[in-house]
């Protein structure tokens, strides 16, 4: 097939189903989900799945995610669709972590599958209502998956450097039995619609002084050539990402955002797939869009009719935040980023700019200055 008009689709979300076995306080989808996903696989999935690879550069597989509600409650789904796309298709999962079983780690191993576990460290109870790293038993599993990762969700009940230290306690023990460190992430909480006001009420100015912190701690540490020591792991590899969101805004592109879609690229090169055939513009709401066996033209069309991205761009692309936030999630109306969506976003990049930019006049002073 040539390349013209080429449809690439690097990732798709597989919508499991929506039950959960907790009831976390910010759960995104408590506002979006208004109907049930449907629990029985169409086959006719498996053949969308085989053409959406095949589309692929060749050698590249397609990348499932395996999503929820809480996808380990859907565990013989999650097997099923392996076994069957394995030739194809590589796997991960995003779970709470709470359902693992020793058959799980097994399997997960055996297909070498990423499985983040959603997580906010120290005051978790807070947040999501259970800690599944404070079960032993549930502990010892999970430190056995082979590709684990952790990823919180940035709150009033959770801090950068609280979680970053968190993080580094589970990492230190991952890699004594491993011999490296877990991947890591933390989100920003965000309103989809009705989340608790006391989750959303952050303290923007210990954000933004703990993000200065962990620029300036980055600047010394990596780009002055400091010895990277494990106990720093989780800072830089947080800071890390945001350094290279920024190459990639000013050093890669042109420093402006050309984009007239989100960014996260759901709806387009990433597709979110619920197990009947049916297709959604993002995995966190039950609105469809589309199916299968819709004519893309027609699909992309309602896709694109669903994001803002485009309308919200005369704030963003004057907004400094941009290189990292992108414009943001189309999900978001323009109320809920007037009242807290931007000013976190900016809390957490601006900080980390200011270093860089200081960083860089002062590379740039020392080269002109001979
Ligand atoms: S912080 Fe707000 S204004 Fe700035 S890029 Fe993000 S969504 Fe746009
Ligand atoms: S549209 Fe994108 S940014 Fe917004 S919730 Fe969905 S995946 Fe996240």
């Amino acid at each position: 097939m040539g390349k013209f008009l080429k449809r690439t689709v690097h990732t798709v979300f597989l919508m499991l189903g929506n039950s959960c076995n907790m009831n976390c306080r910010y759960c995104l989808q408590h506002p979006l989900v208004t109907a049930q996903l449907p629990s029985k696989i169409n086959p006719e999935i498996y053949d969308f799945l085989k053409d959406c690879a095949k589309e692929l550069t060749e050698g590249q597989k397609l990348h499932i995610q395996f999503y929820g509600g809480e996808p380990l409650l859907y565990f013989d789904a999650i097997r099923e669709i392996t076994e069957r796309t394995h030739a194809y298709c590589w796997h991960s999962v995003i779970t709470n972590g709470k359902a693992v079983t020793k058959e799980m780690v097994a399997f997960f191993n055996a297909y070498k599958m990423p499985v983040t576990i959603s997580w906010d460290g120290r005051n978790v109870m807070e947040t999501r209502g259970y800690d599944v790293f404070a079960d032993k038993e549930k502990r010892k599993l999970l430190l056995g998956i082979e590709k684990l990762g952790l990823s919180a969700v940035l709150s009033s009940k959770a801090y950068p450097l609280d979680i970053l230290e968190d993080f580094q306690a589970i990492s230190d023990d991952y890699y004594k039995i491993h011999g490296y460190q877990v991947g890591i992430n933390i989100d920003e909480i965000f309103n989809t619609g009705d989340l608790p006001e006391e989750l959303l009420a952050v303290d923007y100015p210990r954000v933004e002084s703990e993000m200065l912190g962990l620029g300036k701690f980055y600047l010394e540490k990596r780009l002055n050539g400091s010895r990277t020591e494990l106990k720093d792991y989780t800072k830089l590899s947080y800071v890390d990402r945001l350094f290279g969101m920024l190459k990639r805004f000013y050093a890669d592109g042109d420093g402006r955002f050309h984009k007239h879609y989100c960014s996260c690229g759901n709806g387009y090169d990433v597709l979110n797939l619920d197990l009947e055939g049916n297709l959604y513009p993002c995995h966190n709401t039950s609105s469809k869009i589309g199916t299968i066996t819709d004519d893309y033209f027609t699909y992309l069309n309602k896709v694109l009719c669903s994001d803002n991205t485009k309308v919200n761009m005369s704030v963003c692309s004057d907004c400094p935040a941009i290189a990292f936030c992108r414009g943001g999630c189309k999900l978001v109306n323009a109320e809920a980023r007037r009242e807290g969506y931007c000013r976190l976003k900016q809390a957490v990049f601006l900080p980390v700019l200011s270093v860089f930019e200081e960083y860089g006049r002062r590379m740039a002073g020392d080269v002109n200055g001979g």
